[in-house]
């Protein structure tokens, strides 16, 4: 028997643990750890609320779930209620599939004035994570701005701009629909240092800025290189600056009829936040010019105005005490998912913030194999009995995935008519619907 613990119950900690009773069968019994009471990390608290045939992979984690091999253990924080030595000692495998939840800073001067916020604050705002629930973003400007060219960039500024209407079938949390009711935003302002040729945006979540009532989007034609350019480009990528192009021909009477501009201001690398009275009024900007595919600065400084500033400039892992990390790369120090013997990373913990949640399906079944071939047959480790032990001695309050479902079902009765459920936001409430 091999005992196993999976730290984190995201895409990646779910096809891990698919991986792992697909090698080992009867032979393997998995733990899946989770700091909250809820399962699914990124599907539930990352992927945009209006995007939920996205979050319908859940489906295929519950299946892993539900087998009788795999067990999910919530509520239960690594690190602070049990010790990654502790569980060393009672699996033979600890893998972290913690992924990233923290957000990258820019190091700029006024990054700290109010109403600046990292992405995966923001999101986790409007998605109802228990530790952004109580952010309170300021939307009584006109302007808002968004540092960053990828897909997150995307979710932001499709998120302050869509209708209450078209938020309906999302389960966008209520505290984030009460306060885009009243938001005052009309222009989200997208900054990327480089230009049109290095976006990281794909073509199906840009386009999505195409289909929105009152928004449009406005590339300025001006910034685009000339179309017999793009034949060089990956045909992803030039599908997506083929949008752009199509942005920039949207004529000026369309602006005049939405009342909410989405601008991409290429070539422009924030410098600093300027603040009004402690909150910022302003991102401090200098013009680029591409050299090599980097952006170099010119000298020319600009203000844009921006109300509320988030940064999507991607996440970084969360470190654990006695586990290598690389500061730099903000992610564990791993030989592709090996960190130290009995320790293993995957997903973004692993490899970075980038891909797709399907990428993790390949890095689950990879790191699986790499247990097997260091693991063998398990050294008769005390496995998930052993940690029932040190929970109950420890008074440690443990989620179990009955409780999850009876989480859900709360969830569900609490939907607004058209969506699927209404999140719990916090903790207590979590644990109070289980009890
Ligand atoms: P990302 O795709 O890596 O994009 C980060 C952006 O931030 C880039 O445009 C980058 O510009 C910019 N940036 C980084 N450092 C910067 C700095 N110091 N100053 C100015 N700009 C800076 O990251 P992401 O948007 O956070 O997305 C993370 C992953 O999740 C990606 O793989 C993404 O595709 C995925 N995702 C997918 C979906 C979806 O499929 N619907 C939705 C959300 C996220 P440079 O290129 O110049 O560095």
């Amino acid at each position: 028997m091999r005992h196993i613990a999976i730290v984190g119950s995201g895409p990646a900690g779910y096809y891990t643990a698919e991986a792992a009773g697909k090698q080992w069968g009867e032979d393997v019994r998995v733990d899946v750890f989770d700091a909250l009471p809820v399962p699914y990390g990124l599907i539930r608290t990352g992927v945009a609320p209006d995007h939920q045939s996205i979050k319908k992979v859940s489906m295929r984690y519950e299946k892993t779930a539900l087998t009788a091999n795999v067990r999910f253990v919530g509520n239960v924080h690594v690190g602070t209620d049990v010790s990654v030595a502790e569980l060393q000692q009672l699996y033979d495998a600890v893998i972290f599939a913690t992924g990233a939840p923290y957000d990258r800073e820019l190091g700029l001067e006024g990054e700290d004035l109010a109403n600046v916020f990292g992405s995966a604050a923001f999101v986790g705002w409007y998605n109802g994570h228990p530790n952004f629930a109580g952010l309170g973003p300021d939307l009584s400007g006109k302007h808002a701005v968004v540092v960053g060219m990828g897909n997150v960039a995307l979710d932001v500024a499709r998120i302050l701009s869509k209708t209450e209407g078209e938020m309906e079938g999302s389960d966008i949390v209520l505290h984030a629909l009460e306060a885009l009711r009243g938001s005052n935003v009309e222009t989200v302002t997208i900054l990327g240092r480089r230009g049109p040729h290095q976006i990281m945006m794909t073509p199906k979540e840009l386009g999505e800025l195409m289909q929105l009532e009152r928004a449009s989007p406005y590339v300025d034609k001006a910034d685009l290189p000339p179309p017999d350019d793009d034949a060089i480009l990956e045909p992803g990528l030039r599908k997506s600056v083929t949008l752009l192009r199509d942005f920039a021909a949207i004529p000026e009477s369309i602006h005049g009829e939405t009342p909410i501009t989405i601008e991409f201001d290429f070539f422009a690398n924030p410098k600093s936040f300027k603040g009004d009275g402690g909150k910022v009024s302003a991102v401090e900007v200098e013009r680029t010019t591409i050299e090599k595919g980097r952006a170099v600065g010119t000298g020319e400084i600009y203000d844009v105005a921006a109300d509320l500033v988030v940064t999507c400039i991607g996440y970084r892992s969360s470190p654990i005490e006695g586990v290598p990390f690389d500061e730099r790369a903000g992610r564990f120090a791993n030989d592709e998912g090996r960190i130290l013997p009995g320790l293993y990373c995957v997903g973004w913990a692993k490899r970075g913030p980038t891909g797709t949640i399907g990428t993790n399906r390949p890095d689950g079944y990879g790191v699986v194999e790499l247990v097997a071939e260091d693991i063998g047959e398990g050294s008769r480790k005390a496995g998930r009995e052993g940690f029932d032990e040190l929970a109950e001695k420890r008074g440690i309050d443990i989620v179990k995935f009955s409780d999850w479902q009876k989480i859900e079902e709360a969830e569900i009765a609490a939907a607004r008519d058209g969506s699927p459920r209404e999140k719990f936001v916090d903790i207590e409430s979590m644990i109070a619907a289980l009890r």
